[in-house]
């Protein structure tokens, strides 16, 4: 009966196998197991024989049990068989020919390397080897990328010390929220090369592509998906308003003395100056710098009112932030091309030099003004800048990669978990 209970907390259940004896010295355990002798078969002419030719004993590492470090000593019998001659070990279904480590300890190593956790780690807690567990999940945990799906995003992270250029390539799927790949370069050539060995049939069905304002991209996308548009990521050229507003802000901040309540204002209130008209609040609150109970509206006129260098940069922040939350995709082209024309008519230089890059990305821009039909939500590149921040922790746990395809593998493998690789 004890037996039985050893033998599940060992999880080696076969019936045939008998524990011998168990020794304890410090935090080692020694298990001594052997099978009862038996027929079996002949590997080579299948017949059946019982005759012992040899015993061999095999130490085997078998992880941590409640603290003690688990080492099988199992004495394997080899069998002769009476006909033809031929040796063989008896079957067990613990641990695999030559392997030093169990297959329970195995199936352990690949468990722990589903959370994210060094390496090292894992290697300690089942009592093996560092270049074991890395060789073990290497074998067994090199996913293949996804198959691209009708809506795509794609774009770039840090990576530095890998090798191949500074960044790395990223495709997601922002509807399901995978990473279908990852690649160690962003370089056009590489992406050419890439994409063209994605059959066409799979590329055919991707119909949206989200991705940065970035020209090497969108020929790549232009040349390799026949039937994709272009979506250009909101987050990311909304960005150059918010850029040549601080631009002016500050150009305008400087022609005032830095003890003055001008410069004072402008320096410290530029998050509220950020802020689109719907999201302004009317409640008073006291500002030293001007002595008396002021509220978000009051800062925007206040500011507006300084230079008319900032009047035109808040007019056309503010038309910019609201033509973005309120504009519809069948309205999209008319409100672009206003904003086109209102950049054509700025003063202000910092937002004359934007009026390039939306006239040039223009189709684009409006194309991200579409709603996704399943989550009836605009497509963004927000999925990505989630596995951005996923992929920062796996590489600051894992004190960084030095091989490139396992940075890969943990990064698909841990972030799509659902999805089996094992194998
Ligand atoms: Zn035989």
């Amino acid at each position: 009966m004890q037996e039985y209970y050893i033998k599940n907390l060992l999880r080696i259940k076969d019936e045939h196998l008998k524990v011998r004896k168990i020794e304890t010295l410090d935090n080692v355990m020694e298990v001594h197991i052997d099978f009862t002798q038996g027929y079996h078969t002949c590997p080579k002419c299948a017949f059946k024989t019982c005759r012992v030719h040899d015993y061999r004993i095999k130490r085997i590492k078998h992880g941590v049990i409640n603290g003690y470090k688990v080492y099988l000593n199992y004495k394997r019998r080899r069998y002769v068989c009476k006909r033809c001659g031929t040796r063989f070990p008896e079957p067990n279904g613990f641990v695999t020919r030559f392997s030093k480590i169990s297959n329970v300890t195995k199936h352990h190593i690949l468990k722990e390397a589903q959370s994210v956790q060094p390496f090292k780690n894992i290697a300690e807690r089942l009592n093996i080897s560092l270049s074991t567990a890395i060789r073990h999940i290497d074998r067994h945990v090199s996913p293949s990328r996804l198959e691209l799906s009708e809506t795509i995003a794609i774009d770039e992270f840090k990576k530095t010390n890998l090798g191949y250029g500074k960044y790395a390539f990223i495709i997601c799927d922002p509807i399901e929220k995978k990473v279908i790949d990852v690649m160690k370069n962003r370089r056009t050539d590489w992406l050419v090369n890439y994409f063209g060995q994605i059959p066409l049939e799979e590329r055919k069905r991707v119909k949206n592509v989200i991705m940065d304002l970035w020209a090497p991209y969108r020929s790549i996308v232009k040349n390799h998906f026949p039937n994709a548009r272009i979506i250009a990521d909101v987050f990311h050229f909304s960005r150059y308003i918010y850029w040549a507003f601080n631009d002016v802000r500050i150009r305008v901040m400087n022609t005032f003395k830095r003890d003055s309540v001008p410069y004072h204002m402008l320096k410290k209130h530029w998050k509220v100056f950020l802020k689109s008209p719907d999201q302004l609040k009317d409640d008073y609150r006291y500002i030293r710098a001007l002595n008396e109970n002021v509220n978000d509206f009051m800062i925007h006129d206040y500011a507006a009112n300084l230079h008319p260098d900032l009047e035109e940069a808040f007019r056309l922040k503010d038309f910019f932030q609201v033509g973005i939350k309120e504009t519809s995709f069948e309205e999209a082209e008319t409100f672009i091309h206003e904003f086109i024309a209102m950049l054509r008519g700025a003063h202000t230089k910092e937002f004359k030099e934007i009026k390039k890059t939306f006239i040039n990305w223009k189709h684009e821009i409006i194309n991200s003004f579409d709603l996704h039909p399943k989550t009836q939500k605009k497509m963004t590149n927000g999925t990505i800048e989630g596995i951005n921040n996923y992929i920062k922790v796996i590489k600051r746990i894992s004190y960084g990669f030095r091989n490139f395809s396992r940075f890969r593998s943990r990064i698909l493998f841990l972030y799509n978990k659902s999805y089996s690789m094992l194998g």
